[in-house]
């Protein structure tokens, strides 16, 4: 799509460069995806990689299938849509539970989606009937998080016993769950565990095993990584822990060394360097965005402007610079202030830096069509 043209291959003379850039290492990221794919293949788990954090780019969705995903998967049928027609074969998984509005290219672009409800999934059996298709559901249960799923245990083996019994063309597929993303529960033996206990009673009455039981997102590998995940669950949907691996490290502080977590790197070029006071001098009344944050006088110090802003990554906060000594002091729509007093190698106007980054930033970044992409 337009992404296309804004695609720069070669780096030309120095003046040609187009900054910000995000600068994306497939290298890296094959690499990374392989590490998952082979740990969660000791444990018996097949990997559906999750590519909306950074808008589907095709050619970092190909690493995902060229290093062993069994599934592609988004949130956004638009994004399955294109992969698709850009030419990327894998089954689709659909991960935000369907709109109505949606149910027609559902059933045209996607192999499996997650579901909670009984209308929307008799709404796919009759799309299914229009287009001579099938689907395959994994219904979502709700172990705590209290985002999308069932909350009710009898609700949800009545809904598997609907779909296996009265909808022909829908699959009941399996069973899956998401912990963290709104409630910030964390996957544990015991959640997930119980989410195994109610799969194997839906066996029990439907005489037959589920094919999958989705175990979450990138916050259940450390139950992997802890030898603590529970046999049955046979799946994970992951999309940072393989990107970027770093809130693994961060938030659980587990080591991360075998994974590269500079895939995505935000390059943008200094329009300023001086030295000014660290507190703001007058009446300190809101800033660009309508909050009154707090500063810190630290006298006099030396700092950079770069000509990258909000706009681009979201918040600066979740960026990380990759030069010795730089320090992110603060930013607006258009322009990120660094503190580069205690750089050793100095840095001046026109000099390039670069960041690595959190979610958040990978996610806007990659999302922003004035954003050059470029591959490494
Ligand atoms: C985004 C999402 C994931 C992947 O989350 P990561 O933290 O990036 O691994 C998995 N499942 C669902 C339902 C999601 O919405």
């Amino acid at each position: 799509m337009t992404q296309k043209t804004n695609m720069v291959t070669k780096e030309k003379s120095n003046l040609d460069i187009k900054y910000p850039m995000l600068e994306i290492n497939l290298k890296k990221i094959h690499e990374n995806i392989k590490t998952m794919v082979d740990l969660c293949g000791v444990a018996g788990i097949s990997i559906a990689g999750v590519v909306k954090g950074f808008n589907a780019i095709p050619e970092v969705t190909k690493q995902f299938v060229d290093a062993g995903c069994k599934y592609i998967a988004s949130s956004r049928l638009d994004q399955i849509i294109k992969l698709k027609k850009y030419g990327i074969e894998k089954p689709f998984m659909m991960i935000r539970i369907p709109m109505f509005s949606e149910i027609k290219e559902l059933v045209k672009y996607a192999s499996v989606s997650l579901n909670s409800e009984m209308e929307t999934l008799n709404m796919i059996q009759r799309e299914c009937e229009l287009q001579g298709k099938s689907h395959k559901a994994i219904l979502m249960f709700d172990l705590g998080d209290l985002r999308e799923g069932v909350f009710n245990q009898e609700e949800f083996i009545n809904l598997a016993e609907h779909v296996e019994n009265h909808l022909e063309n829908v699959e009941l597929y399996g069973v899956g769950t998401n912990l963290g993303c709104y409630g910030s529960i964390m996957p544990t033996e015991k959640n997930l565990g119980r989410l195994c206990t109610i799969a194997e009673i839906i066996e029990s009455k439907i005489n037959r095993r589920l094919e999958i039981i989705s175990g979450g997102a990138t916050s259940s590998l450390p139950l992997l990584i802890d030898g603590k995940m529970p046999s049955r669950v046979n799946n994970l949907r992951l999309g940072e822990g393989i990107l970027l691996a770093e809130d693994l490290e961060k938030f659980w502080g587990y080591s991360m060394k075998h994974m590269h977590k500079d895939t995505f790197v935000l390059k943008a070029q200094v329009v300023e360097v001086k030295n000014k006071p660290t507190y703001p001098v007058g009446n300190i009344f809101i800033d660009a965005f309508g909050t009154k944050p707090t500063y810190e006088d630290r006298g006099i110090r030396k700092r950079a402007l770069l000509a990258v802003g909000k706009q681009d990554f979201g918040l600066h906060d979740k960026l990380i610079p990759q030069k010795q000594g730089v320090k992110i002091v603060g930013s607006s729509s258009d322009h990120l202030i660094v503190d580069i007093e205690d750089c050793n190698v100095e840095t001046k106007l026109g000099d390039i830096l670069k960041f690595s980054m959190y979610y958040p930033p990978m996610m806007y970044l990659s999302e922003n069509e004035g954003i050059p992409k470029i591959f490494i």
